[in-house]
């Protein structure tokens, strides 16, 4: 038996999807799939003899669009070019299934593995729990009703009533005692309260946790392509788009540094990946140091490093090194290193991954 949670809104497993699909329901007109496949054969699977009807509505797949057969529209991609997500991958299926084609059933694939992208699927599948809601009555699926449909639901709280992790999470086991996102969906929710309840990804925070995704994708063996790059900020066709564009108030977020040397551009504010000084892994060293020297302390966090996202021109990256050096693609001055491991800032925080660049070989000037 599904558990309500709040008006129109449910919780639960795959037993209580099948027998949603399977036999329709009075209440239930929405379902939300949070498996580890968007296919409809996965109920199958689980059930030997299990088949459920359903009819395609559209397929949205992440990043560029490889051409569909007859529906290559602009709405079966999703721009998240500056996701965490690999592109190609799908996003999400939507489809009529079950008992007369009745239930709508939004199928997003997801691992319930720590490592798992939780944030970049927050935004579909919490706009399909408030249309859902409108509509009719949604249940919130996964496997066990555990873990991956406790964190999603436990998002929706905290956007709808502006809670906290702990607040929408303990909401949550007023309805369902047993629900335990695992903890890296935990992790993610948190950030998610630190952006003000969206995935913003122009974002610091969004940027470090793209940044430790592609860490952990590296560490477990991936190829890291161009594909996962940043684009080369200083492109002709970048910059002169970037030039088209009207000067609009951002400013601070128009400038771009420049290799010393030749002026080229190789990184603009958009990328840099901001740090708290002193802050991070080190904090205990960071602690030794300014007890040690306390009327010194803004001369001893002083950055002389900026810290940015692996970009297209760092052809050393591609090469899949550890760690490297990192020259102009212009004239091919040292710029600064790279360290998949990680690397400490002159203030003492340990960024991991780390891309850096020294301050002393970049100018920075609006583009
Ligand atoms: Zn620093
Ligand atoms: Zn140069």
């Amino acid at each position: 038996m599904p558990y309500r949670v709040r008006e129109n809104l449910f919780i639960g497993n795959i037993g209580d999807a099948a027998e949603v699909l399977q036999n329709g329901s009075s209440e239930i007109t929405h379902i939300l799939s949070i498996l580890s496949s968007a296919s409809i054969s996965i109920f199958s699977e689980w059930r030997s003899g299990l088949t459920i009807p359903t009819k395609e509505i559209k397929k949205v797949y992440v990043g560029a669009s490889e051409v569909e057969d007859d529906s290559a529209s602009d709405d079966d991609t999703v721009d998240l070019s500056s996701s965490a997500m690999s592109p190609g991958k799908i996003l999400y299926a939507l489809e009529y299934a079950g008992k007369d084609l009745k239930a709508v059933r939004m199928a997003v694939p997801m691992r319930d593995m720590e490592s798992e992208n939780l944030l970049d699927h927050l935004d579909v599948c919490l706009s399909f729990i408030d249309e859902s809601r409108k509509k009719g009555s949604v249940l919130v699926h996964c496997f066990a009703g555990v873990s991956r449909s406790a964190a999603i639901i436990t998002a929706y709280l905290m956007r709808s009533e502006h809670l906290s992790q702990e607040d929408a999470l303990e909401s949550l086991r007023q309805s369902c005692e047993f629900v335990c996102p695992n903890d890296g969906f935990l992790d993610q929710l948190k950030l998610f309260e630190e952006m003000g309840f969206k995935v913003d990804r122009s974002n610091s925070i969004y940027k470090r946790f793209r940044l430790k995704v592609l860490g952990e994708s590296y560490n477990r063996g991936e190829r890291i392509d161009s594909s996962k790059l940043g684009a080369d900020p200083g492109l002709p066709t970048e910059v002169s788009s970037e030039v088209e564009a009207p000067s609009d108030a951002g400013n601070n977020s128009r400038s771009a540094y420049r290799c010393k040397k030749c002026r080229r551009v190789v990184a603009l504010q958009s990328n840099v990946v901001d740090h708290i000084p002193g802050e991070g892994e080190t904090s205990f060293d960071w602690h030794k140091r300014k007890s040690g020297n306390p009327f010194n302390k803004s001369e001893e966090t002083e950055c002389s490093s900026i810290f940015v996202e692996p970009l297209q021109w760092m052809t050393a990256v591609e090469e899949g090194a550890l760690e490297g050096k990192l020259s102009c693609a212009h004239c091919e001055a040292r710029l600064g290193y790279f360290n998949w491991s990680g690397i400490q800032c002159s203030c003492g925080s340990w960024i991991t991954p780390a891309f850096q660049l020294h301050k002393s070989r970049v100018d920075i000037s609006s583009v």
